[in-house]
């Protein structure tokens, strides 16, 4: 284990049979749909959206959307602003947001809304983390993978800082790491 984790939340394996099932699940739901796009919100969620779309049977369309995030604090300024925007019409697309995970559920209330105004014919969400604790906004999580404590929790494509992201599991961020910058 790295020496900045306090402890491992969920092992790879654990991640890996997990978005598996949820993969399946899609793959249930969406039967009489030939094509799928997922859109992927940069950057937390590439490791999810890569094993969740290798574990897809349908066709499946890849895009991504980054949005403003939380810099080097571990706290939402609750201000969301598109960075980079999709390169995909969506209108008349079966979209599935994929995201790494769910805090106060402002980043998702957005893109949720701002998506749906480019008229999808679906619009689901599937996030991997949700911390339930936290939620100040009112959004529906259609596929999830874990509920997790409220705790700042970093790899399988989670950072801080830009660091940790290529952590094979999800592991909690000893608290000295962040307060000592
Ligand atoms: P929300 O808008 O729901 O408060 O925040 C969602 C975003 O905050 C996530 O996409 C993620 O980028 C970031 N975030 C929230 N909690 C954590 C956490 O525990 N660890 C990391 N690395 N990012 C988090």
């Amino acid at each position: 284990m790295h020496q900045d984790i306090a402890y491992v939340l969920l092992e790879h394996d654990q991640i890996t049979t997990r978005v598996r099932e949820l993969a399946q699940q899609i793959d249930r739901d969406y039967a009489d749909v030939d094509e799928l796009l997922l859109v992927g919100v940069l950057k937390g969620s590439i490791m999810f959206i890569v094993d969740l779309a290798r574990s897809l049977q349908r066709h499946v369309a890849l895009d991504f959307i980054a949005i403003s995030s939380y810099g080097q604090a571990t706290e939402t300024s609750g201000v969301v602003r598109v960075l980079k925007d999709l390169e995909t019409d969506i209108s008349g697309r079966h979209v599935v947001i994929v995201e790494d995970i769910v805090d106060s559920g402002l980043t998702l209330a957005y893109l949720r809304a701002n998506l749906q105004r480019r008229n999808p014919a679906s619009l689901r969400i599937c996030a991997l983390l949700d911390k339930p604790e936290r939620r100040t906004a009112d959004v529906v999580i259609d596929y999830l993978g874990f509920h997790i404590p409220n705790e700042f929790v970093v790899g399988y494509g989670l950072d801080y800082a830009e660091r940790y992201r290529n952590l094979p599991y999800i592991g909690v961020l000893r608290p000295e790491v962040y307060r000592g910058r």
